[in-house]
């Protein structure tokens, strides 16, 4: 598990500092758009609007209500923010105009980057597999993420899954949207270079501005 940077916090509003516990600071100084947290007042619309709230353990009123509680691991540890399929239907209603869905990745992001996140959570486990393939050669190799998605359980799972998948797949290589050749590497983007230069300076700048780690 990493340790926290030790970025300062700056707030622009002013909530008295003996009701912004220590996780409420981390938020506002590690995740993306984390200083909006405080100024939810609980009024349970995003709840009501989250098409998957009545499947989530917790909803974002949940979640927000739990960092001004500091209740640090059970957020961090919280399946929730990676059920957020980025509906902005919480964002578009939301009364104090907080950025929800932007706030919910960020969680999920400063979890996954303090090594709260279980590795087989399916939705940490298809980010890193497809951003891992998509940095690789500057596009996306599908045929790779698909393996990789199959193979998550093991061997005989993946064996099956793609099994069972052969007519999908058989389909794809006749209608020429699936190359089977593409497993030993496939074509990659024109200008891998100034792809991987433009990721670096976003990841300086994030850095700068919110102390993320990488
Ligand atoms: S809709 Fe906005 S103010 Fe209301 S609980 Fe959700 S985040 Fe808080
Ligand atoms: S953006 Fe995410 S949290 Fe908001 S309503 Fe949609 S699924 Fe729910």
């Amino acid at each position: 598990m990493q340790t926290l940077p030790t970025t300062k916090v700056t707030t622009s509003d002013a909530t008295p500092a003996r009701y912004r516990n220590q996780f409420l600071r981390e938020v506002e100084a590690h995740v993306e758009d984390g200083e909006w947290v405080k100024m939810c007042m609980q009024c349970g619309v995003c709840a009501g609007s989250c098409p998957l709230g009545p499947q989530w353990e917790h909803t974002p009123q949940k979640i927000f209500m739990m960092i001004r509680a500091g209740k640090r691991e059970e957020v961090l540890k919280s399946d929730a923010m990676w059920m957020c399929t980025s509906c902005y239907n919480c964002m578009s209603r939301c009364p104090r105009k907080l950025p929800i869905t932007h706030i919910m990745h960020g969680i999920a992001r400063h979890a996954h980057n303090l090594g709260f996140t279980p590795r087989a959570q399916p939705t940490r486990h298809f980010s890193v597999l497809f951003w891992k393939n998509c940095i690789k050669n500057g596009r996306l190799n599908e045929l790779k993420l698909t393996i990789g998605l199959y193979f998550r359980d093991g061997l005989m799972a993946g064996i099956k899954q793609g099994w069972d998948m052969r007519n999908v797949a058989l389909g794809l290589v006749l209608a020429k949207r699936l190359n089977p050749f593409e497993i030993f590497g496939g074509h990659g983007c024109k200008d891998h270079k100034g792809i991987a230069a433009m990721l670096k300076r976003a990841r300086e700048i994030e850095g700068q501005r919110k102390g993320v780690v990488h």
